[in-house]
């Protein structure tokens, strides 16, 4: 439990009004409400030891060639193309050059230089023959071409990967080591990026026991907090715990005020019905002066949710049942989440796959999100079968799903339709679970 303060108990006293009540909405309109009202955060220089997984902020340029000079892809003989147009032919060797040497040796007609990959191609040449395509005599002094090459063969050009001065990447370009790798080729050590997003996450119940505390009975551990954490580090967002607190206005309201002046974004679980002890939404209503959004989403599970800005801050209230919590952050907070951190594309890949049994449900005016395993088959189709527990308590079967069925209100799919999905994870596609 997180120790509050007595000059802290003041922070909910001050919105106006009478708290307004919820609003019944789509999952997209939702989501739009939530995206629309988060801001990009602003750039920062970063270093590149740091930057896979940010979002670039800025038009990059070679400043050089890569490679800086035309170089050997090959161990081989370095040859004038037009002296091995017929073979076998016989050269005279005049030197070696090893990778990282700048020797100035120069091929004349008649002869070549041993090369090994990565040399610098000696003047003159402008082909290399594979080592396995020669023989050599005794002395070294003698080579025996036995394939021709071509102008060109086993040559890499300066400037074939990157040319100096050409547009490297754009803004909002996602940092892979592939980008952290191209940066290094042309000696970039910091580049200007969108930063993670910095996320409290706080647990919120009188029944909860942080995760390794003994139970007495009622009681039941916070299984939320860590849960959200894992996945806001899974998708590159720097996590802050918040800890477990009561049921209690003041108590919340200290913490997330506490927490808005480090933190981007503060997710709350727990708290955000209308129950008995249900103080959320009240807390968030407060501390956003009233800009509080209480939203009852048309989804199953996951229908409560509160979202409101305390500053700069934004403020996600999510449902405390375990599966209900983080179904919210998916579709809701992680694509605010990912706006702030400066991705264009918001969204897991929805994809379509046919049910390999019938998905029932029943119409009640919400989309359902089923916990479903996701597997290519062998004609490339996906396929998607449900897990059997679907209760929005039972935890378990969230962590052996690795994508999520969107089920539109209706009476669900049968075997052989499509559905679509959400695919949370793509390690498991082809090997299953
Ligand atoms: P609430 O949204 O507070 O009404 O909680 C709904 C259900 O989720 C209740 O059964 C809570 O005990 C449970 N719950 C709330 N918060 C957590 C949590 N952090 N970890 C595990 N279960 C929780
Ligand atoms: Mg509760």
């Amino acid at each position: 439990m997180s120790n509050v303060k007595e000059e802290d108990l003041d922070v909910i006293t001050r919105a106006p009004g009478a708290m307004p009540p919820s609003v019944m909405m789509g999952l997209s309109e939702a989501r739009e409400l939530v995206v629309e009202h988060c801001v990009l955060l602003a750039p920062r220089w970063t270093a590149l030891g740091d930057a896979a997984g940010h979002v670039l902020a800025e038009l990059v340029h070679a400043r050089e060639a890569v490679p800086g000079f035309t170089r050997s892809a090959m161990d081989g003989y370095a040859v004038r193309s037009s002296d091995v147009a017929t073979v076998p032919a016989r050269l005279r060797v005049v030197g070696t050059v090893l990778a990282g040497e700048d020797k100035g040796i120069v091929v004349r007609r008649g002869r070549a230089v041993r090369v090994m990959t990565g040399a610098p191609l000696p003047c003159g040449a402008d082909a290399v023959c594979m080592l396995e395509h020669t023989e050599t005599d005794y002395s070294g002094r003698v080579v025996l071409v036995k394939e021709s090459a071509e102008r060109g063969e086993n040559v890499r050009y300066a400037g074939e990967d990157l040319e100096a001065g050409s547009e490297v990447f754009v803004p909002r370009t996602f940092l892979t080591p592939a980008h952290i790798g191209v940066f290094a080729s042309l000696g970039i050590e910091t580049v200007l990026a969108y930063p993670r997003p910095r996320v409290g996450v706080l647990s919120s119940g009188d029944e909860l026991v942080e995760t390794a505390g003994t139970l007495k009975r009622g009681q039941i551990r916070d299984s939320n907090r860590p849960a959200l954490i894992a996945q806001l580090r899974r998708d590159d967002f720097d996590a802050v715990d918040l800890g477990v607190v009561p049921d209690d206005e003041t108590t919340i309201a200290s913490v997330i005020e506490r927490a808005g002046s480090s933190c981007d974004a503060v997710i709350v679980s727990g708290g955000v019905g209308a129950g008995d002890r249900d103080p959320v939404k009240l807390v968030l209503w407060q501390l956003s002066n009233g800009a509080m959004r209480s939203v009852h989403v048309a989804v199953k599970p996951g229908k409560p949710f509160a979202f409101a800005t305390m500053g700069e801050t934004v403020l996600f209230g999510l449902p405390g049942n375990p599966v209900a919590a983080l179904v919210s952050y998916e579709l809701l907070v992680r694509p605010a989440l990912r706006y702030m951190a400066g991705h264009e594309n918001l969204d897991r890949p929805r994809l379509s796959a046919v049910a390999a049994a019938d998905m029932y449900r029943k119409r009640d005016g919400r989309d359902h999100v089923v916990r479903v395993v996701v597997q290519a088959r062998g004609d490339g189709r996906l396929q998607v079968r449900a897990l059997r527990e679907q209760g929005s308590h039972q935890l378990h079967s969230m962590a052996g799903a690795n994508a999520l069925a969107i089920l539109p209100d209706g009476d669900g799919a049968r075997a052989g339709e499509c559905v679509e999905v959400l695919l949370l994870d793509t390690e498991h596609l082809t090997t299953g679970y």
